[in-house]
């Protein structure tokens, strides 16, 4: 096996995509009025996976900055979210449990957290390899808010900033990104398995050069 690391070039990108992210995030909110200050709800509890080794190494790289203790309480919670979500999962729900990464309301990995959870919340649009447009219309706060106004005119469109995602992706995987395992994770089950490996190909192990 061998580690998935970032470079200081990949992690420069990675960084301004989400800075970008947030600009656009932040501006959308702007002019919707839009805030979390004062909501009732968290949704750190939202059911989540997410896709890239870079946001799993990025994330991962948060998680090793936090002191023994708290690594381990955040190990424990992340098996407890775990079992929770198989739980929910065999009894046919969706599952619902707060993100291990939250502590009294807070992202104790802020910094590193995660582009759905620096999306949600305001409306947004996205289009997929296929052509085909996505809509999200914003967490049920923002909706509210929304109600009849020309919703395409503000939204985030998350597009360019998830194609740039995709290509720092397909170079972290050194272009193999089709033959490798998928990431189709929670962030509990980031933080439980570890920083990302990726097996060796076979002509590599048996040094074929
Ligand atoms: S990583 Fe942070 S912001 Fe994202 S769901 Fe977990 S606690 Fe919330
Ligand atoms: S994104 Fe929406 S639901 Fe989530 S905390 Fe903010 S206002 Fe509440």
């Amino acid at each position: 096996m061998r580690d998935v690391v970032l470079s200081k070039d990949m992690l420069r990108r990675l960084r301004q995509i989400y800075e970008e992210l947030g600009r656009e995030y932040d501006n959308v909110a702007e002019q919707l009025n839009f805030s979390c200050a004062g909501c009732p709800d968290n949704c750190c509890d939202s059911y989540f996976l997410h896709h890239t080794y870079a946001e799993w190494a990025y994330l991962q790289l948060g998680f090793q900055e936090l002191d023994p203790a708290q690594q381990d309480e955040v190990l424990e919670k992340s098996r407890d979210y775990i079992r929770q979500c198989r739980q929910a999962e065999s009894e046919g729900e969706r599952p619902q449990s707060m993100c291990p990464l939250n502590k009294g309301g807070l992202c104790i990995l802020y910094e590193h957290r995660m582009l759905v959870c620096r999306t949600h919340g305001v409306p947004a649009t996205m289009m997929r390899p296929d052509g085909r447009v996505l809509r999200f219309p914003g967490c049920f706060r923002c909706q509210e808010i929304v109600g009849d106004q020309d919703v395409p005119s503000l939204s985030v469109e998350r597009t360019p900033m998830l194609r740039r995602l995709a290509l720092l992706e397909s170079e972290l995987l050194d272009n193999r990104r089709h033959l490798l395992p998928r990431v189709k994770m929670t962030i509990a089950e980031m933080i439980v398995k570890g920083p990302p490996v990726l097996p060796i190909p076979h002509c590599e192990r048996n040094s074929c050069v």
